[in-house]
């Protein structure tokens, strides 16, 4: 009697370590699953909108690996054309102002965000050329693949390195939505790369110091 008394509190207690253990290990994929999200507490909306045929694909994938990164609401859209007057052909690249400018147009409300997406290089009158580029207070960003891809350099293509370059820019300038400024830390997703391999350094990750400056109160985004 005595024996089996022992054994069935060995079950119980068995039996509740196991659940304890569960319930634990719920616990912690559901915190991982809350660190994975770069930003919380938002609830935006966000459209990817590739603004050329070839763009569609790079912007489909951005949009679903976003996803797990930021609390939006995402959708690719449909193919939007650059407007013709951000074109120079001088510099055969697209004033990125302008596209900005026009892009902020096809926001429904102040709600949503607008990431384009472009395989055509971009410039502004200070450089001559960038990555990406952004307005905070409209809420709108683009990317460029062109000098994403290895073969502007003069190296062998690969869809992966054009993917995992064009997620940096892409999270850093909704960093810059979300009211982030550029980081001194070159690891740093909101560190300001001049070069590919500055862009190749850093991580899409952000810094410790960023990462906070997402959870302050709701601030006036800047440009
Ligand atoms: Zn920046
Ligand atoms: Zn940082």
């Amino acid at each position: 009697m005595l024996m089996s008394y022992i054994i069935w509190q060995s079950l119980a207690l068995g039996v509740l370590i196991l659940v304890m253990g569960l319930t634990g290990a719920i616990l912690l994929v559901a915190i991982n699953r809350e660190e994975d999200r770069e930003e919380t507490g938002l609830q935006k909306k966000l459209y990817l909108v590739p603004l050329d045929e070839v763009s569609r694909g790079l912007a489909d994938w951005l949009g679903s690996k976003l996803s797990s990164k930021f609390r939006f609401k995402i959708n690719t859209s449909m193919v939007a054309k650059l407007p013709e007057e951000s074109y120079s052909a001088s510099r055969d690249s697209y004033f990125s102002s302008i596209i900005l400018n026009k892009l902020q147009f096809l926001k429904a409300s102040e709600d949503e965000y607008i990431l384009a997406v472009t395989e055509e290089d971009l410039f502004t009158p200070n450089t001559d050329y960038v990555f990406s580029s952004s307005d905070g207070l409209a809420g709108v960003a683009i990317v460029s693949a062109q000098r994403l891809k290895p073969e502007f350099y003069g190296l062998p293509q690969s869809d992966e390195v054009v993917r995992m370059r064009a997620m940096k820019r892409a999270v850093h300038e909704i960093g810059h939505l979300l009211t982030l400024d550029n980081c001194d830390e070159n690891s740093c997703v909101m560190y300001s790369s001049k070069t590919i391999s500055d862009l190749d350094y850093q991580s899409d990750k952000f810094c410790h110091g960023c990462k906070l400056e997402l959870t302050l109160p709701v601030k006036v985004p800047k440009t």
